[in-house]
């Protein structure tokens, strides 16, 4: 993604700059994300944008820039939640109201398949897809309730996206783009119980519509010697990655055999039943980056073992997938 901040939009808080400094900071360390403050602004970085406070003589001015339209939404979005939630209320120079959310694309479910025994793959289709290909490597998936016509998430008057609630309320799980083409991309769902995904998916839904939204996420780390760990629900960015990965890289899966396709064959993936042992056991030398994503607890577990090892925070990451 480039980093052009091309796309901008500005707002207004009367008086209160004191309260909006306050406000923008503590968001920066919530998020963990950069701060930086100069005699005339404040400015906080996140997702390649830049939210820039401006304190006027009895106003502050906000300066939202980004490098794509979606991501101006996006931070608009939270811009008017993180100043609402300290009582102070934004007033846009645009807001594009009833417009679909930020990064929102509706798409058709063009195909499903089995694709091993322990994923569904889903094809859908629309003019939007070739965007969820690169810069990121996940999405949501917004599905409405069985039986109900959709009602999707749109821009409300003061800037912040309304999602449906209540009969209406989407079901919102993050998947990873397994494949794309002309027009169409890929998901890799994996099968286990109690989840609304696989039921929807086994429920012949083509032809129906869905709302996706992204991409975000991330893409592949670079890394001079990049390892990776997951479990079945990581094993579709893990496949993306060891197709991306510019240095070398290693792969340790938990998952069945017959679900690892043609990786199964690759030496750089190996098998295993225990991510964590796996990491203990991992040779982190010099360049090496750690990515780790699996249920909520082993992920924590990895993180507070690769900070035990002194594994510095930027060196890796540890994402829950689930649970
Ligand atoms: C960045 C990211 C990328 C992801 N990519 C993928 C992907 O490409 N493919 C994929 O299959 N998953 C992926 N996941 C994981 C997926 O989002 C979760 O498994 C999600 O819970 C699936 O929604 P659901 O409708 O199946 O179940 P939910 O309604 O979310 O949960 C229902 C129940 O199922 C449990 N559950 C959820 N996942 C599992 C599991 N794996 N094993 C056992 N129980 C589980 C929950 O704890 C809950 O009790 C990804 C997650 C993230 C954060």
């Amino acid at each position: 993604m480039s980093l052009l901040r091309s796309h901008r939009n500005f707002g207004t808080i009367p008086r209160a700059s004191g309260a909006a400094a306050a406000a923008l900071k503590a968001r920066a360390a919530a998020w963990e994300v950069p701060l930086v403050e100069t005699p005339g602004a404040l400015s906080l970085f996140v997702w390649g944008c830049e939210l820039r406070l401006v304190p006027d003589s009895d106003a502050v001015r906000i300066e939202l820039s980004a490098p794509e339209a979606r991501l101006i939404g996006t931070l608009q979005d939270s811009a008017t939640e993180l100043f609402a939630e300290a009582g102070l209320e934004v007033a846009w120079d645009r807001v594009d109201a009833g417009a679909l959310a930020p990064g929102l694309s509706l798409m058709r479910v063009r195909s499903v398949t089995q694709r091993s025994p322990g994923f569904i793959r889903v094809r859908l289709s629309g003019p939007d897809a070739a965007r969820f290909g690169t810069g990121s490597l996940h999405f949501r998936l917004l599905l409405p309730p069985p039986g109900r016509a959709p009602v999707w998430p749109r821009i409300g008057a003061t800037g912040r996206t309304e999602w449906p609630v209540g009969a209406d309320a989407l079901h919102r799980p993050v998947y990873t783009v397994a494949d794309h083409g002309d027009g169409w991309l890929d998901f890799d769902i994996f099968r286990h119980a109690g989840s609304p995904t696989c039921t929807w998916a086994l429920s012949r839904p083509e032809g129906a519509e869905v709302g996706v939204i992204g991409p975000g996420g991330g893409w592949c780390p670079e890394a001079a010697r990049l390892h990776l760990f997951g479990d079945e629900t990581a094993l579709p960015a893990i496949a993306r990655m060891l197709d991306l990965a510019r240095g070398e890289v290693t792969a340790h899966v938990r998952a069945a055999c017959p679900d690892l396709g043609p990786l199964a064959a690759d030496p750089r993936v190996t098998r295993c039943d225990d991510l964590l042992a796996a990491l203990a056991q991992a040779d982190l030398g010099q360049g090496s980056f750690v990515w780790f994503a699996a249920e909520a607890g082993q992920a924590r577990q990895a993180r507070q073992h690769l900070l035990a090892r002194g594994m510095n925070r930027k060196a890796f990451t540890a994402a829950a997938y689930w649970g």
